[in-house]
């Protein structure tokens, strides 16, 4: 398949997936670093729930290994237990994360 293409700046278009753990449906894709694109092998985790799954050579994505979770690096950790916990807080106040952010 062709490399995503950018939306806008730093938002990228990808293959239609679903989240597996929340169910969330997605077709953008952003790098927290903002230099590129998502490529395959690159870390995706759920804008929602904070899953982290990885892209596949066809830009899908497959769920990380417990190895795999287990050698990210700290600061990626850090963000992925952030958006776990700002979640949670959005569920306490009726709004999922996307909906907080996209109003
Ligand atoms: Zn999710």
């Amino acid at each position: 398949m062709s490399h995503p293409r950018p939306l806008k700046e730093g938002e990228y278009v990808v293959p239609h997936g679903v989240c597996v753990v929340c169910g969330h449906h997605f077709d953008l894709a952003s790098n927290a670093t903002g230099e590129r694109g998502p490529q395959p092998g690159d870390a995706s985790v759920c804008v929602e729930c904070g899953d982290v799954t990885f892209f596949d050579e066809e830009m899908r994505r497959r769920p990380a290994t417990p190895e795999e979770l287990a050698e990210m690096p700290e600061d990626a950790k850090r963000a992925i237990a952030a958006i776990k916990l700002t979640n949670k807080i959005a569920k306490a106040t009726g709004m999922t994360y996307s909906e907080r952010f996209h109003k």
